[in-house]
């Protein structure tokens, strides 16, 4: 990646606000330590080959939310990445910047994710939980909220823990970004991370009741209290 190139990855997303100019300064160097801050790496201020592809990743996933099928999804900032972003703003009565800055990358994330029809009639089916009960708790630091979708497996069965108590379920932790994962002290192989596991507590139940009937599931994997009230399940 040309120096040029590493300045376009840290202007659209918001970082560096200098010229584009290939010339590495100081500019570019705290644009960098930003970003690898927001992202959890090591924040040395260099645009090495890790933070090359995490921009990469980040800019591949914007394209993917913004093209119309006529974008080039190469990871690579650019005008056109830039004049597609100021379109999504206009059309959705943002500011008009051309920048996906942290907030805005979030909400072109959120909003792609909320349109993709894939997988997501089944939710129809659901009767108690809501796709966004499962978001990462992140806060949008670290992910998009859904960086893989909720297993249409544990969400039914989580329907069937609200059914049999006739009580209010609620979800402390569903799906969790590899940065939150880490954060909450969670192993490295969670089922958190696959969208395969939820920690949640029933409303007036203790930890034990719900335990007892959540191993009755055959399709609970893998179950256990985490305090008195907090249970966690997962599925296959
Ligand atoms: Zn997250
Ligand atoms: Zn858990």
């Amino acid at each position: 990646m040309t120096t040029k190139q590493k300045q376009w990855q840290l202007w659209i997303l918001g970082y560096y606000t200098g010229i584009i100019d290939g010339r590495w300064g100081v500019g570019s160097e705290n644009a960098a330590r930003a970003l690898q801050q927001d992202y959890g790496l090591t924040d040395d201020g260099i645009f090495g080959a890790q933070t090359e592809a995490l921009s990469m990743d980040i800019i591949t996933k914007l394209q993917k939310a913004l093209t119309d099928g006529s974008m080039a999804i190469d990871g690579l900032a650019g005008m056109e990445t830039s004049t597609a972003v100021a379109a999504w703003q206009s059309a959705h009565g943002q500011a008009v910047t051309g920048i996906a800055d942290v907030p805005t990358l979030h909400l072109i994330l959120d909003t792609a994710a909320d349109k993709n029809p894939t997988s997501e009639n089944w939710w129809d089916g659901i009767k108690y939980f809501s796709r966004s009960e499962f978001k990462c708790k992140c806060g949008g630091k670290y992910c998009s909220g859904f960086p893989v979708e909720p297993e249409q497996l544990l969400v039914e069965q989580a329907d069937q823990v609200r059914e049999h108590f006739g009580a209010r379920v609620y979800v402390s932790s569903g799906i969790r970004c590899e940065i939150h994962n880490a954060n909450e002290g969670g192993v490295a192989g969670s089922r958190h991370k696959l969208g395969k596991a939820m920690d949640f507590r029933v409303e007036g139940k203790s930890a034990s009741a719900v335990l007892a009937y959540v191993k009755t599931l055959p399709a609970i994997r893998y179950t256990y209290a985490i305090d008195g009230s907090y249970v966690h399940m997962d599925v296959e």
